[in-house]
């Protein structure tokens, strides 16, 4: 692992998107600044701040244009937008968004439910969404990428077959994405899938074309999945800043993996992520004076930081014998 300051992991900040596009609570557009601001000033370099979608659909997330624009303004940070169609990418665009996502549901039927569209319906708003970012000067093109939703299953199909991302990966491409993500949408994903995953998808587009993976901490399992992403060379990984959004299916669980949690595991294994961990932590404060009826998740939080942490703290410190002796 590196352990120079030069960050080698891309932490993706999704809660205002992700986290906040399933609660009942609507954030005011004043909280959400402060947030972004806060969360990048505390190292974070890029985050999805909302989506395009109607606002009737998610009044929630109605701010996201005035957001793309303020968030612009803050210097060094990747500014995201999820976008789910060729109306969703124009608005995106005209706010100035510097990376746009679009959701392709590799379940149909999930596909159908989620955007109204099937597979071929996705691709053909790729296609045009594509050929609308060729249009554009080459400085103004946003960057393109595409998320297979529920890759590693779904709550309405279960069980996902592999071959069928990988498929859909490729037609992604071929449509025209400068990239593809896999996206752990219902929580069902283990490590050994995610490594295997990763391997296929690549093998097929090639491993510059898929580096980031979006993973939900469901079953408890978030953690374990970012590890086995990172060994399988993944750099960017989405996370949300006090695991907010929660599941309805599982209570008590939180919704996409906890931001300070995985910056914890991350920064004392001495990967660089560029984040400073005690003000990422200090960022909660906003968050939770913003949204006071929703709970937020995270261990590190609650536990606090080991005594005398610093970066790499849990580096070489097993490495003395009398430490192993004591071991049960
Ligand atoms: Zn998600």
């Amino acid at each position: 692992m590196n352990s120079s300051d030069k960050p080698v992991l891309l932490i993706s900040e999704v809660g205002p998107r992700d986290g906040l596009q399933s609660l009942k609570s609507i954030m005011p557009t004043a909280a959400k600044k402060a947030w972004i601001e806060a969360e990048a000033a505390a190292g974070v370099r890029e985050i999805e701040v909302g989506s395009f979608v109607p606002p009737k659909l998610l009044p929630q997330l109605a701010d996201t244009a005035e957001l793309v624009a303020h968030a612009r303004n803050i210097a060094g940070l990747t500014v995201a937008a999820l976008v789910p169609n060729l109306i969703g990418a124009r608005n995106a665009i005209a706010a100035g968004a510097h990376k746009i996502s679009l959701p392709l549901s590799v379940s149909e039927t999930h596909s159908l439910k989620n955007l109204r569209r099937t597979h071929e319906q996705v691709l053909a708003e790729v296609r045009a969404i594509a050929e609308l970012v060729a249009g554009l000067p080459a400085d103004q093109r946003p960057h393109f990428e595409a998320g297979l939703a529920t890759a590693f299953g779904c709550t309405l199909e279960g069980a996902v077959p592999e071959d069928q991302v990988v498929r859909l990966a490729a037609s992604l491409i071929e449509a025209g994405c400068a990239e593809v993500g896999l996206s752990d949408t219902t929580g069902y994903a283990n490590p050994a899938q995610i490594k295997r995953l990763i391997r296929l998808v690549r093998a097929e587009v090639g491993p510059e074309r898929l580096t980031g993976v979006h993973l939900h901490n469901t079953r408890g399992l978030g953690l374990a999945n970012a590890l086995a992403a990172l060994e399988e060379g993944i750099t960017t990984l989405d996370s949300s800043l006090g695991g907010i959004g929660g599941c309805p299916f599982a209570p008590g669980a939180s919704g996409n993996i906890v931001t300070e949690d995985l910056v914890f595991m991350l920064d004392s294994m001495g990967v660089s992520t560029g984040i400073d961990l005690k003000k990422l932590l200090a960022v909660r404060e906003i968050v939770q004076a913003a949204l006071p009826d929703e709970e937020l998740y995270g261990f590190t939080p609650q536990a606090g930081l080991p005594l005398g942490y610093e970066r790499g703290w849990g580096l070489g410190t097993a490495t003395s014998s009398s430490h192993s002796s004591s071991l049960p």
